[in-house]
């Protein structure tokens, strides 16, 4: 089949959910894999190489594009039973209320964050105690250096906090997610202190979950400042997770919430931290620490990625001072 490669040149500024002015001088935009692996043969002989973009809502934007930016159109959306297949290019929170139309269950507490379903696995993305990886079968992707499509079940992902297989992979692209879902709604309402979170239980699953799922998004937005007049990429720091004994023999952890997870690791939250650290607020150029979020960092005005790696920087000394525990970066430099 023959295939005219459509490469434009770009201005990313709307592309960014922090707004940097960036440009691709080759950006590329695909439905299906044909046209990917076209792209990819052409990459291979003009020694290009390919950067996956979803909507930019957890990534840092350079000025320029060496790459070739692609960015998946694939609308695909399939139920059978309680088995979804959705194409990269859906918007996850779309595909969140789609889910729940159509009777499958699982995905409310992951209502309303930002992006495609194509970057959902890359940091497993998780809110209220919920987690992609609870629900995904496999995933369809496409192998830049074999070139040819690679199917990785959820064991061959390694998904963990914030984290998979994908983030040290950067030949795969992902073309299309398969969930596993349930059938009968069960809220999960594992994160939330009793009395917290109350949604008013309806006999039709679909009322009751879609009511939950805008509850959940209604939450967000209470929290979260929101991208269009706050330009930003959501958490800027994962919460540290330590081993018991670390804790213990660290004093100045001493005062702060912890958070048990599995084995014998604590979480730690990073909002906290930077809280009683009196960064809240504090502005570097045009890029501050909301003061509605302390691990949102918002863009003021016009900004580049260097200024982002300055407050990072900034940010990660004064927590590192103050409590000896190294912050982890949450978005991704491209
Ligand atoms: C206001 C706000 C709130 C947020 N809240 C949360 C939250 O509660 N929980 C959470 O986990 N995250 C949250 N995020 C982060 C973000 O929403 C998620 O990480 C989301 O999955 C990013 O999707 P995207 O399409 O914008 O990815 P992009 O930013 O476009 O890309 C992210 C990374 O994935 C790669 N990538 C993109 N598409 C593909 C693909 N098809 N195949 C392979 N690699 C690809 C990119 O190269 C990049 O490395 C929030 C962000 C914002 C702005």
């Amino acid at each position: 089949m023959s295939l005219k490669l459509n490469l434009i040149k770009k201005n990313l500024k709307h592309h960014n959910s922090l707004r940097l002015s960036s440009e691709a001088e080759l950006f590329f935009e695909y439905e299906n894999l044909d046209e990917l692996k076209k792209l990819n043969s052409h990459c291979k002989k003009n020694n290009l190489r390919i950067c996956a973009l979803g909507e930019g809502t957890n990534t840092i934007f350079p000025r320029n594009f060496k790459d070739v930016v692609a960015k998946s159109k694939n609308k695909k959306f399939k139920v059978d039973k309680n088995t979804v297949k959705i194409g990269a290019g859906v918007n996850w929170n779309e595909a969140v209320f789609k889910t729940i139309k159509n009777g499958c269950f699982g995905l409310e507490n992951l209502a309303g964050i930002p992006g495609s379903v194509g970057a959902a696995p890359i940091q497993n993305i998780g809110a209220y105690g919920s987690e992609i990886s609870e629900f995904v079968k496999n995933l369809e992707c496409f192998d830049i250096k074999k070139n040819k499509v690679v199917n990785f079940l959820k064991k061959d992902c390694k998904f963990g906090y914030r984290k998979s297989v994908f983030q040290l992979n950067k030949d795969l692209i992902i073309n299309e997610v398969t969930l596993i879902l349930n059938q009968k709604f069960s809220p999960n309402s594992s994160y939330f202190s009793p009395g917290i979170f109350s949604v008013k239980e309806d006999s039709n699953d679909i009322k009751y979950a879609m009511n939950w799922a805008n509850k959940i998004v209604e939450l967000r937005e209470s929290k979260i400042p929101n991208t269009s007049d706050y330009p930003n990429v959501g958490s800027f720091f994962k919460n540290p997770l330590v081993s018991e004994k670390f804790f213990q023999n660290n004093k100045k952890l001493e005062k702060l919430k912890t958070f048990k997870r599995e084995g014998d690791q604590i979480k730690l939250s990073a909002a906290e931290m930077i809280d009683k650290s009196d960064l809240k607020g504090m502005r570097l150029n045009n890029l501050g620490i909301s003061s509605k979020h302390s691990l949102v960092f918002v863009n003021f005005g016009i900004t580049t990625s260097r200024e982002v790696k300055e407050l990072e920087n900034r940010v990660i000394d004064v927590i590192m001072a103050t409590y000896g525990i190294k912050l982890e970066r949450e978005p991704i430099y491209l």
